[in-house]
C-alpha cells in the first residue's frame, strides 16, 4: 500500500519554503550552549544544559532517555516552540526568533481536533502556510495516500483506531514538507503490533529515499526503537539536569535487522550508557557518603515501593544478581519502566549496578527475604536515609503542633525544583513514607502527620497540643 502511494507521488520533494535543496551532510538545525530554564522560587532551574547538536540532511537522530531528562524540552527547543534560556538553536544557519519553519511535530498523543474530519485534520497545517484550498486539497490527498490512510478522508479521529489517528498526525505533519520532521515519542501511545508496524512503514518509506522531509529527529525512551531508527543516538542523562552524556553512531545496514550480531551488541552498549550512572552520579553525590546527601542533590526516583520491591524479589529469585537488559526482556519491559525502579533500590542501598548487572547488597536481600513487618523496618532505616523521607518524618515529629502542611515543603522544594517535578518528589515520598509508617499523609487538608502506628514513640502530650 505505501509503495503503491509512493509511486503517485510526485518526486523528488521540494524543501519548505521554497528554500534551496540541501546536500546530505549539511547542517540544518544546530544548537551551540543550549539551556533552558523554568522558573522555581530561586530563580530559574536548568532542565536543559550546555547542549551542542546539529542535525544534518539525510540523518535520523535520536534523542534518548529516561523520563525527565528533557527530550521533550530539547525537541521544542528546536522546533522553536519555546525558547532557549541561553545558546543559540538556528535552522539553515538562522537564529530562531519563534516557530521554526522547517520543522514540523507529530506527538505521542497524536493531538488532531476532534471535530475535523481527517482531510481537514491534515490540511490543518498548510492552512497555517496560506496555502489555497485547491492546493491543500491535493497536497493532503498525497500525505494521506503516502501514510497508509486512503480511503478514511472523511473519517472523525473518534471512529479511528490509535494507529490510524497517529497516521493523521504523521500526514499533518508531513504535508507541509518540512526539513525536519520531529517526533516526539510517536509510538508509545500505541499497542507493540501496532507500534511496530507504523514504525516499519515510517522506515520503510524512509529508505525508499522518497520521504518529504530531509531529517528526522526522534525523542524516544526506547533503546531498541532508536537503534532501528536512528544513524545516531543522542543519550541525555538527567542528573543534575539533561545534558547530552554519550553520542552513538549506528553504523548498521537499512532496513536494520534485530538479528545482526551488531544490532544487539549496540544495544548493550547504549543500555550501559543509560543504566551505567557511575560517571555523573559520583560527580553528583549519588554515590556520596550518605552524610552528604541532600534534599537537592538527592531527588526521588518515581518508584513505587511495590514496584522496587517486585524488582528486587526478582534478583533474589535469580541468585542476587542478574543482568539488567535481560532482566528488563524477560518481563517484557522498556528501560523507562524499570530505571526507575533500579535508582529506588540504588539510593536505598539495596542494590548496586556493577557492569550490566543489577546487584542486590546485604539489607536488599535481607529486605527482599523479609516478611511483611520485617520488610517495613529494614526499609523504614533505609528510607530515612533519603533527604526528602527524612525531611518529612523529622518534621511531623517534632512539630508539637500536629500536622505540616503539604505546602510548607512545597515551599522548600522549589528552591531546587520546578513544580512538576515537586509533585512527583511529594507522590514517592508520600509513597514511601507510608510504607515505612513513618507518617502519613491526608490528600484532602493536604497534611502530613505522624503515623498513628508510631504513636507510642512519641513525646507525651503530642496529640493533645
Ligand atoms: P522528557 O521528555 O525527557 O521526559 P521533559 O523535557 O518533558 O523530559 O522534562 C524535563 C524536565 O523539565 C522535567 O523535570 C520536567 O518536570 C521539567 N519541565 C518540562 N516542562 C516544564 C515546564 N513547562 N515548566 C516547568 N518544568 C518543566
Ligand atoms: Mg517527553
Amino acid at each position: 500500500m505505501v509503495l503503491d502511494a509512493l509511486r503517485r507521488l510526485r518526486t523528488p520533494r521540494t524543501p519548505a519554503a521554497g528554500l534551496p535543496p540541501v546536500a546530505d551532510g549539511e547542517v540544518l538545525l544546530e544548537t551551540v550552549g543550549l539551556t533552558k530554564s523554568y522558573a522555581g522560587a530561586d530563580g530559574e532551574l536548568p532542565v536543559l544544559s550546555g547542549i551542542d547538536l546539529r542535525i544534518r540532511a539525510g540523518e535520523v537522530v535520536a534523542l534518548l532517555g529516561k523520563s525527565g531528562s528533557g527530550k521533550s524540552t530539547l525537541l521544542r527547543c528546536l522546533a522553536g516552540l519555546v525558547p532557549a534560556s541561553s545558546g543559540s538553536v538556528t535552522y539553515r544557519g538562522a537564529p530562531l526568533t519563534g516557530a521554526n519553519p522547517g520543522t514540523a511535530m507529530v506527538f505521542q498523543t497524536f493531538a488532531l481536533l476532534p471535530w475535523l474530519t481527517v482531510q481537514q485534520n491534515v490540511e490543518l497545517g498548510l492552512e497555517a502556510k496560506g496555502v489555497g484550498a485547491a492546493e491543500r486539497a491535493a497536497s493532503a490527498r498525497q500525505a494521506i495516500d503516502l501514510i497508509g490512510l486512503d480511503g478514511f478522508e472523511s473519517a472523525y479521529p473518534k471512529e479511528l483506531s490509535g494507529g490510524m489517528r497517529q497516521r493523521v498526525g504523521f500526514a499533518r505533519a508531513l504535508v507541509v514538507e518540512p526539513d525536519v520532521l520531529m517526533m516526539d515519542e510517536p509510538f508509545s501511545a500505541l499497542d507493540v503490533l501496532t507500534a511496530e508496524n507504523l514504525r516499519g512503514e515510517l522506515m520503510e518509506l524512509w529508505e525508499s529515499g522518497q520521504f518529504p522531509t530531509r531529517a528526522i529527529v526522534v525523542v524516544t525512551h526506547n533503546i531498541e526503537e532508536a537503534v532501528l531508527m536512528a544513524d545516531r543516538i543522542v543519550v541525555l542523562g538527567s542528573r543534575p539536569y539533561g545534558m547530552i552524556r554519550e553520542v552513538f553512531d549506528v553504523d548498521l545496514a537499512r532496513p536494520r535487522d534485530r538479528t545482526h550480531p551488531g544490532f544487539e551488541a549496540l544495544i548493550d552498549q547504549v543500555y550501559r550508557a543509560m543504566t551505567g550512572r557511575q560517571k555523573e552520579a559520583r560527580a553528583q553525590g549519588r554515590a556520596t557518603a550518605v552524610d552528604k546527601r541532600t534534599v537537592a542533590n538527592t531527588p526521588l526516583p518515581t518508584a513505587s515501593v511495590d514496584g522496587f520491591s517486585g524488582l528486587a524479589e526478582m534478583v533474589l529469585h535469580r541468585g542476587g544478581r542478574c543482568d539488567l537488559a535481560d532482566l528488563a526482556d524477560d518481563l517484557g519491559l522498556e528501560v523507562d519502566d524499570i530505571l526507575p525502579q533500579v535508582d529506588a533500590l540504588d539510593l536505598l542501598g539495596f542494590a548496586a549496578v556493577s557492569d550490566d548487572d543489577l546487584v542486590l547488597t546485604e539489607t536488599g536481600t535481607t529486605y527482599a527475604q523479609a516478611d511483611v513487618q520485617q520488610s517495613k523496618t529494614v526499609f523504614a532505616r533505609a528510607a530515612l536515609q533519603v533527604p526528602l523521607v527524612k525531611l518529612i518524618a523529622t518534621s511531623v515529629r517534632t512539630r508539637s503542633e500536629g500536622p505540616v502542611r503539604a505546602g510548607f515543603f512545597r515551599d522548600l522544594l522549589a528552591h531546587h525544583y520546578t513544580s512538576e517535578q515537586i509533585d512527583r518528589q511529594l507522590e514517592t515520598a508520600t509513597d514511601w513514607g507510608r510504607y515505612a509508617e513513618l507518617y502519613s499523609y491526608d490528600a484532602d487538608p493536604q497534611e502530613y502527620r505522624a503515623d498513628e502506628g508510631e504513636e507510642h514513640e512519641e513525646p507525651p502530650g503530642r496529640a493533645g497540643a
